[in-house]
């Protein structure tokens, strides 16, 4: 029997990192010392306290039967106290607080909760392309906000077309952005506050880099007056505490909103391993403890980066947070065809900008999660390229 796809994934391109990673085996295949700087996967380890934290709960059996599907309360209760120390937000555990096997997952079953079928949800392109492929799953259309230098990779909400806003059920915000490593403005999300009450459009913000910043705090959506009418806000564990392999993120925010997603997920998964969460609860109790160590890190690296760009004579986009480097292709190059010569000539993987869609075009992005040592390789191998 020939095993037919059905359509929805028949017509989608393979996952941007997944096909990355292809070209990237048949380098080392061939014997090259491949520089990965292309996915976003902190290596620094899960700090002590919170695997040990992992370790006793493990251990207690109450802890190995299904979780509740909502998340531990005690877990939501400390997402609440983390959003008061953190950004002066009150939210209740209790109802407007839900927990995710990471924001990916969260992100990727918003879309089933709000979007009927031709329902239009706004996405940042360039940006993470689950927002848009979400939206695709659940039968509505991606409608791309452009992300442009020259307005700060903010989305200008005046440009979206009347007609476009009647449809627009949901829209996606990512601050600080991946990967144009951009901040909002207090006046953006003020007037995309605005836009949402005029036209009843959920906002859905992505803030998985809020604790990844090297000077100005960014602050929480949900500081903005206003913003737990209209919007839901997810937050990981995976970026702040090099936990990306755990699977454990939040979503904070309206409460119908939140109670919209947890019937989705009700419905399709069970929960995460409670284990976890209690890891997690420590985790967030103590969230300082060694953050400003390992962002100091990331800072260090994407200085050391940003040099060696600058000095092939590549503009920089200088990062004020994550742990990325956007910058502009050389010699007006395309953004594969910088990412092919990166690759075959220097062995080092980076991401082309129009792999977060057409708008990154003529950008690349460069993850800092690797060691020094072969950054300053990399940053070596930058210098010696020909262009
Ligand atoms: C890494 C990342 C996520 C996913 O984080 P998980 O919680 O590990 O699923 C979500 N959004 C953006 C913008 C990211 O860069």
């Amino acid at each position: 029997m020939e095993i037919e796809w059905a359509d929805r994934i028949k017509t989608l391109p393979p996952y941007l990192f997944a096909e990355i990673d292809k070209k990237k085996q048949q380098l080392i295949e061939k014997g090259i010392d491949v520089i990965d700087l292309g996915v976003g996967d902190p290596d620094i380890p899960t700090p002590t306290r919170i695997i040990e934290a992992l370790h006793k709960s493990s251990l207690k059996s109450e802890n190995h039967r299904y979780p509740s599907y909502t998340g531990l309360l005690s877990f939501r209760n400390e997402v609440a106290s983390w959003y008061k120390k953190r950004f002066n937000v009150d939210v209740a555990g209790n109802k407007n607080v839900l927990i995710l096997i990471g924001s990916k997952e969260g992100v990727a079953h918003a879309p089933l909760a709000f979007i009927n079928p031709g329902d239009i949800a706004l996405v940042p392109d360039p940006g993470y392309p689950v927002y848009g492929i979400a939206t695709t799953f659940a039968g509505g259309i991606p409608y791309q906000m452009p992300l442009l230098e020259s307005n700060g990779f903010l989305p200008d909400l005046d440009l979206i077309p009347a007609n476009i806003l009647e449809k627009t059920k949901l829209m996606f915000l990512n601050y600080p952005n991946n990967p144009t490593t951009a901040f909002a403005t207090d006046d953006f999300f003020k007037k995309a506050i605005d836009l949402a009450y005029k036209h009843k459009i959920l906002i859905c913000h992505d803030a998985a880099y809020t604790e990844v910043y090297f000077a100005d705090k960014p602050k929480s959506f949900l500081e903005y007056d206003g913003a737990m009418e209209v919007g839901i806000e997810f937050h990981s564990l995976s970026k702040t505490f090099s936990m990306t392999g755990w699977r454990l993120a939040h979503v904070v925010g309206n409460e119908k909103a939140i109670a919209g997603i947890g019937k989705i997920k009700t419905n399709i998964d069970s929960g995460a391993f409670q284990a976890i969460q209690e890891a997690g609860i420590e985790a967030l109790r103590n969230y300082e403890v060694g953050l400003e160590d390992r962002v100091a890190i990331y800072k260090k690296r994407c200085e050391l980066l940003s040099a060696g760009l600058e000095s092939i004579g590549i503009e920089v986009y200088k990062p004020k947070g994550t742990f990325y480097v956007w910058f502009k292709n050389p010699q007006g190059l395309s953004s594969s065809e910088f990412a092919n010569i990166l690759l075959e000539d220097a062995g080092i993987v980076m991401t082309p900008g129009t792999g977060f869609g057409e708008y990154g075009e003529g950008y690349t992005r460069a993850s800092v999660t690797i060691d020094d040592k072969k950054l300053y390789e990399a940053v070596e191998r930058i210098k010696n390229l020909s262009i």
